[in-house]
């Protein structure tokens, strides 16, 4: 495990209120409790508990935005996860969330997403950097620092932001997170996610906004075939998004066009097997996938919920599937190929890999 903890990483799925530590968690529920907004005990074991299906996971994050959906506490959980990716020599990381409205505390979708960036702002053990939107790589290095100046000598994750849909919404609020999403794209906002209860909602609802948002410029990726539904499965693949989660329920078409379009996947192998959305880690795509060079990175999806981590993702994987140190390491190098952010971030985080190189041998 401390090898996989010193391989530097790129997270590409990580849903913001699902990473957070339990500890806070316990505390801000705690205050609720006494405050009289839930009754603590009832929620303790809710939050501590290990194995979730896909239904009690989205009734989880129902009891989370609850205690998080404040202006502080959006700003607090951003600079912990930020730091406990960083912890775990997360180099790259495209942090993902769903802009929210609180109307009682005056909260609109755009001051959650200025919570977070001061939460982004407020990271303090590393040096925090982002690429802005259509930098050219020369001019990269004085845009980068958000913290304190990136010294060179400090530790450095790139944080990258991607606004997330929830399947719940209508097409109006979905087309409200990417007008969002462009007006922050000076901020480190890269493109859209489509996520939320896979039972719920319609394909059609959110396609105008994702094509509004591709007219624009912005990358995307879809949970997609997280549940068996064919329809929707293929409907995504036609739109052909930049990268998609999951893909557990995919049938041998599915396959085939996901193999001819070349869409990454972001594969999360804790969530799948929690859920039980795959059945066991000895059946996961992962190793079809891995056998047949298709684009693939190891991703968290929820660390908090899922008591995982990225370096535990890349554990799991080692065993499960019998990848070496070096499978490992250019598994986690390939991941750089797939990110959102421009040609002048992959250079310097391919020198970091390089670097790492003679390190971990
Ligand atoms: P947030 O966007 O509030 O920062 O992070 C939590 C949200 O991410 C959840 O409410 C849900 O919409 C989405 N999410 C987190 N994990 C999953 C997952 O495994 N599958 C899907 N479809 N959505 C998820």
């Amino acid at each position: 495990m401390e090898w996989c903890v010193s391989l530097p990483k790129v997270e590409l799925h990580a849903h913001l209120n699902g990473s957070i530590r339990d500890s806070t968690l316990l505390e801000l529920a705690r205050v609720l409790g006494e405050k009289g907004v839930i009754v603590f005990s009832d929620v303790e074991h809710v939050i501590l508990k290990n194995d979730r299906s896909l239904t009690e996971v989205f009734k989880l994050f129902d009891l989370i935005h609850i205690l998080t959906t404040d202006h502080t506490t959006v700003k607090r959980i951003t600079q912990e996860v930020i730091e406990d990716f960083a912890s775990e020599n997360v180099v790259y990381l495209e942090l993902r969330t769903t802009p929210k409205r609180n109307d009682s505390i005056g909260m609109t979708k755009r001051s959650y997403m200025e919570a977070v960036m001061e939460g982004l702002r407020a990271v303090s053990t590393v040096d925090v950097a982002f690429a802005p939107h259509n930098v050219d790589a020369g001019s990269l290095r004085e845009s980068l620092p958000i913290n304190d100046a990136c010294d060179g000598k400090r530790k450095k994750i790139y944080v990258q932001l991607l606004l997330s849909i929830d399947r719940r919404e209508s097409t109006a609020s979905a087309m409200e997170t990417v007008k969002l999403a462009l007006e922050m794209r000076d901020l480190g906002v890269l493109g859209i996610d489509l996520s939320g209860n896979p039972v719920v909602g319609e394909w059609m609802t959110y396609l105008p906004a994702l094509e509004f948002a591709r007219e624009h410029g912005l990358y995307i990726t879809l949970h997609c075939g997280e549940v068996p539904n064919p329809k929707e499965i293929q409907a995504m693949l036609d739109f052909i998004p930049q990268r998609v989660g999951h893909a557990c329920y995919f049938e041998d078409d599915d396959w085939k066009k996901l193999k001819h379009f070349n869409i990454p996947v972001e594969i999360c192998l804790t969530s799948n097997i929690v859920t039980a959305s795959v059945s066991s880690i000895d059946v996961h795509h992962f190793a079809d996938l891995y056998n047949a060079k298709h684009p693939i990175v190891l991703c968290t999806d929820d660390a908090g919920v899922f008591s995982t981590s990225l370096s535990n993702e890349y554990k799991v994987a080692a065993s499960a599937f019998g990848l070496g140190k070096r499978e490992m390491f250019q598994l986690a190098k390939n991941a750089i190929e797939f990110i959102f952010a421009d040609d002048g971030v992959k250079q310097d985080l391919r020198k970091t890999f390089d670097l790492a190189t003679k390190k971990l041998d």
